[in-house]
């Protein structure tokens, strides 16, 4: 059993790495931003809904994610463990976790903190493509990570499972870097 969160800023290389870490752990990849990209090319009434916060790069109101987590941290193919990846983004999205996972009688084992300088992040994200990693949309998106997510990192650095790795470097060596923080874990 493994409770994982992958956090960092836009760009940091989270989706990436939760694939490989996913496997090897072998729980299921849960992206917030994956399933509102899903809802959105599938015309659902959530895709609906979101869209035009994901073009400007803001948050999706606390109440819609929450209520997407929920639901899919309430399928089976949790209960062995599971890796969040872009939630939570907010304190109040934080809170709620962790009243979620009290009532699941989980709880997380580590917050995986991709630390990389902002210069990477936009450069990263500028070769990637997505609809929303043009130049303007990504400075908001910046904008929102620190107003908005960083504060997070002292929520969760009070109660010692964060580990913070330093992301700026090959996506191979940063995969390495991750196993060994985990290596108690496995
Ligand atoms: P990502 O793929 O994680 O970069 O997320 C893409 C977009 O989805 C973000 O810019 C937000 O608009 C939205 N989003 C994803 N996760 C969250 C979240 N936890 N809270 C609010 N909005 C989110």
């Amino acid at each position: 059993m493994a409770g994982l969160i992958l956090f960092g800023p836009p760009g940091a290389g989270k989706g990436t790495q939760a694939v490989s870490l996913a496997e090897s752990f072998n729980i299921p990849h849960i992206s917030t931003g994956d399933l509102f990209r899903a809802a959105i090319s599938g015309q659902t009434p959530l895709g609906l809904k979101v869209q035009s916060y994901l073009d400007k790069g803001q948050l999706v109101p606390d109440q819609v994610v929450i209520d997407m987590v929920r639901e899919r941290l309430m399928q089976s193919d949790t209960s062995g463990g599971w890796l969040l990846d872009g939630f939570p983004r907010t304190i109040p999205q934080a809170q709620t976790l962790d009243n979620l996972l009290q009532e699941m009688n989980q709880n997380c084992d580590r917050v995986i903190n991709l630390q990389v300088p902002e210069q990477t992040l936009i450069t990263r994200m500028l070769s990637r493509g997505r609809k929303d990693d043009t130049e303007a949309v990504i400075q908001d998106r910046l904008q929102v990570y620190h107003r908005e997510t960083a504060p997070i990192l002292d929520f969760y650095r009070d109660r010692n499972y964060l580990v913070d790795i330093d992301g700026d470097t090959t996506v191979d060596v940063v995969t390495e870097r991750i196993k060994t923080a985990l290596a108690d874990l496995s």
